[in-house]
């Protein structure tokens, strides 16, 4: 088949007998077989080898445009085919996209199949053999590889070691300025690099499948500090406006495992925490990987008793139909619409909309990364309940959330710094 035609197609209809591509060919498509049935051919002057038959469900074409190899074998209709193509430029996007360690293991697998395939023509002394892959995968590969596997494993011995701990940042209500709650941020004290935040560690945690274990920790040391915390804020209860919440961020992983809402049936029993003053904050995207999966755990927590909030609302790229079904108690808008507010009608315009959308479903909203007081002034007036962001604090650790309830101005020293001004 032509290139031309298999790139601009994205369905193709192949009648028995008829040749998908020649060994040699340039191949710049994969095929996807929805019926029919194909046979791979290694054509010789000699006689024909069929290297293989097949199938619905199957893929064909896939080596050359892996590798940028040309064809080693030719592809031929054995009945009517019904094919789906897959052209080099969605592939390369999605392998671009993927694990370095899966990236290598593909590359390897297909060189390795490739010199398979020349050692057989060579035996049979017939044919020239096809040009060889690239024996070993590009460094870059190789060492995004490597280095994906030490940080994993660096993580690993870190959980061993106890080098992770929680900060804590206030939200605080914006109608009062009284605070409200913490959001627990993970942090990784590490023996060499020092503080690492987690935007270094916490793709990896994920990848790996570690972040099951970092987020048991987080639930752990929440257990641990939340009594603590509600014990200074009994020193200073005009710091706060109604009950004091925390909110705990998990990932698409954490939800996507059978054992998530036993842990946190199990962590309510023994720490006899008020589910509703716990919230679970996941991104678009984390819901977007197994949708059903994430909202069945995500009802169960609910049906617990915590709240669920939406991070970084408005920056994925997900449609808003999962606010229909998934029970979301809070939308948490993105630092990035915060940030240019006071600058951008457009921003404020999003921001303006959040709230109204919020307000339709009856779910509260925390306006993230407050760093100027105009922030927030302009988002109370806006009647955004909640405010988080380095205005009001920065993520601290447990000593630094401990002397921020008893220190945290009451509105009596609110009325008395407003009668000063005046
Ligand atoms: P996030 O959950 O959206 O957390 C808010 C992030 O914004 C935090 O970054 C916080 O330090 C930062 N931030 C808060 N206020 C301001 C501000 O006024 N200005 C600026 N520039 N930044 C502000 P952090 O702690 O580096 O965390 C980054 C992300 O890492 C978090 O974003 C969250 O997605 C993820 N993360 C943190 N801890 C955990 C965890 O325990 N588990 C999981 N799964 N993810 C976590
Ligand atoms: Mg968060
Ligand atoms: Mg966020």
């Amino acid at each position: 088949m032509p290139r031309s035609q298999a790139k601009s197609l994205d369905h193709h209809h192949l009648p028995a007998g008829a040749r998908l591509f020649s060994a040699g060919d340039l191949g710049d498509a994969a095929y996807l077989i929805v019926s029919g049935r194909l046979e791979i051919v290694l054509e010789r002057p000699e006689g024909d080898l069929i290297l293989a038959h097949r199938g619905p469900g199957e893929i064909v074409g896939e080596m050359a445009i892996l590798d940028h190899q040309p064809r080693s074998a030719a592809v031929r209709a054995l009945e009517d085919s019904e094919l789906v193509v897959i052209t080099e430029e969605q592939l390369a996007h999605r392998i671009a996209q993927t694990d370095p360690i899966l990236r290598m293991c593909l590359g390897v697998v297909l060189s390795r199949y490739r010199q398979t395939v020349a050692i057989l023509e060579q035996m049979k002394g017939t044919a020239p053999p096809p040009v060889l892959g690239a024996d070993a995968p590009p460094s870059e590969t190789f060492a995004a590889a490597l280095g994906a596997l030490s940080l994993e494993r660096e993580i690993r011995a870190g959980l061993r070691n106890g080098e992770f701990e929680l900060y804590f940042q206030p939200i605080v209500r914006l109608s009062s300025r009284r605070l409200a709650g913490f959001e627990a941020l993970m942090r990784w004290r590490h023996p060499t690099r020092g503080l690492v935040p987690p935007i270094e560690f916490i793709p990896a945690a994920e990848a790996s499948g570690l972040i099951v274990d970092l987020t048991a920790y987080a639930f752990e040391e929440v257990g641990r500090v939340f009594p603590e915390l509600l014990l200074a804020a009994q020193t200073n209860p005009g710091a706060l406006d109604g009950p004091l919440f925390m909110t705990v961020n998990v990932s698409g992983r954490d939800l996507a495992g059978a054992s998530f809402p036993e842990m946190i049936a199990d962590f309510l029993a023994r720490t006899r925490i008020a589910p509703s003053s716990l919230k679970i904050e996941v991104t678009e995207s984390m819901l977007m990987d197994d949708p059903e999966r994430a909202a069945a755990a995500l009802t169960q927590c609910r049906n617990a008793g915590l709240g669920i909030a939406i991070d970084d609302f408005g920056t994925g790229y997900s449609s808003l139909s999962y606010l229909s079904t998934l029970p979301v108690t809070t939308l948490k808008i993105d630092r990035a619409f915060v940030r240019t507010l006071l600058a951008d009608q457009t921003s404020r315009g999003i921001v303006q909309t959040i709230l109204r959308l919020a307000d339709d479903l009856a779910v509260s909203v925390v306006a993230e990364g407050i760093e100027q007081a105009g922030e927030a002034d302009l988002l109370a007036g806006m009647g955004c309940a909640f405010g988080q962001g380095f205005y009001f604090g920065r993520p601290a650790p447990l000593a630094g959330a401990l002397s921020a309830i008893a220190t945290w101005p009451t509105p009596t020293d609110h009325q008395a710094a407003l009668r000063l001004i005046a």
